[in-house]
């Protein structure tokens, strides 16, 4: 827990948010402001600032973001038509939320 980290306070619960998934590594939840029909956020519970941050540790963590958004893309009906994963990393690389999270878009075509 990170104090004054906005993704910290939603996963605890300090700040109130649906959980379209929830287990002992992860959250996933809609983004506020979603710039595709499906705009999911992949979200550790553990603090980790960004990519650059991760270390062998976290492998783990890695593996069941990339495993739950493949999930998450599936029951909402966009594994067929296709979808983006991406991280922003820091600035210059679009990151506003120091908190890793995987975004997950797409819904734009019917498969
Ligand atoms: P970043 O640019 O850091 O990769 O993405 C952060 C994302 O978090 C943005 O797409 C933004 O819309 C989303 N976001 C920011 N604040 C909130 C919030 O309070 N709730 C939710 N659900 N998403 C948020
Ligand atoms: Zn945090």
């Amino acid at each position: 827990m990170e104090e004054d980290c906005l993704f910290c306070k939603i996963v605890n619960g300090e700040i109130s948010s649906d959980f379209l998934y929830e287990n002992d590594t992860l959250v996933v939840f809609r983004d506020i402001n979603p710039k595709a029909p499906v705009h999911l956020l992949i979200v550790p519970k553990k603090h980790i600032r960004s990519i650059n941050d991760l270390t062998k540790d976290d492998e783990k963590i890695v593996s069941e973001i990339i495993m739950v958004a493949k999930d998450m893309a599936k029951k909402e009906s966009v594994s067929e038509s296709g979808y983006k994963l991406f991280f922003n990393v820091e600035r210059g690389g679009g990151q506003i939320i120091f908190h890793l999270h995987l975004h997950l878009m797409g819904g734009w075509h019917q498969a």
